[in-house]
C-alpha cells in the first residue's frame, strides 16, 4: 500500500480498489509482452521464424506506434495538425491498440509531463532520483517503466478538459481493451490463414500481437528515459530533453526531443533535413494528400550572412 501522495495541480489520489486494478493492469502490460519476447526468442532458437510473422511483427509495430506518435501524440495531446474526424479516430484507434492506456489518459500524463518536465509533478522524469551512476539508474528505471507503478491519478478535465468533451475520443477511451483484443486478433487472423493451420495463428499472436506490443513499449518509454538523459541539446530550454539519433529512427522521429520540448507543438519534431522524422513525413504526406492541415511549424529563417539556422517560436 503506498502513502505517496502528490500535491501538484491537477493529480489527485485515488481510492485503494482503483489502485489496484490500474497497477494489475500496468504490471500485466509490462509482464506478459516480454514473456512472451523470451517465449519468442526461444521458438526461433530451435525453429527459424518465417516470412509471415516478421511482416506481421513490422507492420503492426509501424500502425501501432504510428498510432502513438501520429495520433496520441503530435494529433491529440499537442494539436500539432488538424485532420478529419475519420482519421483522427483511426490513429487513436491504432494507438489504443499499443496497450499505453487510454488516449485522455495518455494525452492528459503527457501534457502533465510538458508542464513540469524534470520538476516535481512530472510523471517519469529521470531526474530526481539521486546523484551519481546509482541515481541515474535509479531514474532511468522510472523514468522507464517505475512511474507506471507509482501511484498519482492524473485529473483529465484539468490536463485535457476539451478532449473529455469530445464524443468520439471519449468514447474510443472507453473501449479501450476492446482496441486491445482486435490489435490481437488482426495478426492472429493473418497469421491462421497465411498458414492455414493453429500453429500459423499461434505465431501471428506472439510476433504481432504481444513481441509487436513489448517493443513499442520499450521504444516509446525510452524517449522518456534515454531521451531526457542521453542525446544533444541544441536549444536551452529549462528541462533535459535531449535530441538522441537512434532513437529517433526506432521512434519514428519522436528522440529529437529536445526540438520537441523546445517547440512542443510543432508536427515536425525533426528540424534539418537530416534530422530523420517519419512520424513528420506521414503528416507531410497526409498534407500533400488534402488529408491533414493547419500544420504548426517552428518559422525557419536564415539570417544574412549567417551559415546557421534559427527557429523562431510561430503558432507555438
Ligand atoms: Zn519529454
Ligand atoms: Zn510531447
Amino acid at each position: 500500500m503506498s502513502t505517496n501522495v502528490s500535491y501538484v495541480p491537477g493529480v489527485a489520489v485515488a481510492t485503494l480498489h482503483s489502485k489496484n486494478l490500474e497497477q494489475r493492469v500496468a504490471l500485466a502490460a509490462v509482464v506478459i509482452p516480454f514473456v512472451a519476447l523470451v517465449i519468442a526468442i526461444v521458438l526461433l532458437w530451435k525453429k527459424a521464424v518465417g516470412a509471415t510473422e516478421l511482416l506481421l511483427l513490422a507492420g503492426m509495430y509501424t500502425a501501432t506506434l504510428m498510432g502513438i506518435t501520429v495520433g496520441y501524440h503530435r494529433l491529440i495531446s499537442h494539436r500539432a495538425f488538424e485532420t478529419m474526424p475519420v482519421i483522427r479516430n483511426v490513429l487513436a484507434i491504432l494507438g489504443s491498440m499499443a496497450a499505453q492506456g487510454p488516449v485522455l489518459h495518455w494525452a492528459a500524463i503527457h501534457r502533465r509531463h510538458h508542464s513540469f518536465a524534470d520538476r516535481p509533478g512530472d510523471p517519469h522524469s529521470p531526474h530526481m532520483h539521486g546523484e551519481g551512476p546509482k541515481g541515474i539508474l535509479r531514474g532511468l528505471w522510472h523514468a522507464h517503466t517505475g512511474w507506471l507503478f507509482v501511484h498519482e491519478i492524473t485529473d483529465w478535465a484539468h490536463y485535457a478538459p476539451e478532449l473529455l468533451r469530445d464524443k468520439a475520443i471519449f468514447t474510443i477511451s472507453q473501449l479501450y481493451f476492446l482496441w486491445i483484443a482486435i490489435g490481437l486478433l488482426i495478426p492472429t487472423v493473418i497469421g491462421g490463414l497465411a498458414a492455414g493451420d493453429l500453429h500459423g495463428a499461434l505465431y501471428g499472436f506472439l510476433w504481432g500481437g504481444l513481441v509487436r506490443i513489448s517493443l513499442v513499449h520499450h521504444t516509446t518509454w525510452s524517449v522518456n528515459s534515454i531521451c531526457h538523459v542521453y542525446g544533444s541539446r541544441p536549444y536551452k530550454i529549462h528541462d533535459r530533453a535531449a535530441n538522441n539519433p537512434i532513437m529517433a529512427i526506432l521512434a519514428f522521429g519522436e528522440g529529437w526531443h529536445n526540438n520537441h520540448h523546445a517547440f512542443p507543438t510543432s508536427a515536425m519534431h525533426g528540424f534539418r533535413w537530416w534530422q530523420i522524422d517519419l512520424s513528420g513525413y506521414v503528416i507531410r504526406t497526409l498534407q500533400a494528400l488534402g488529408l491533414a492541415w493547419n500544420l504548426k511549424l517552428p518559422f525557419i529563417t536564415r539570417s544574412a550572412g549567417q551559415a546557421r539556422y534559427q527557429l523562431k517560436r510561430r503558432q507555438m
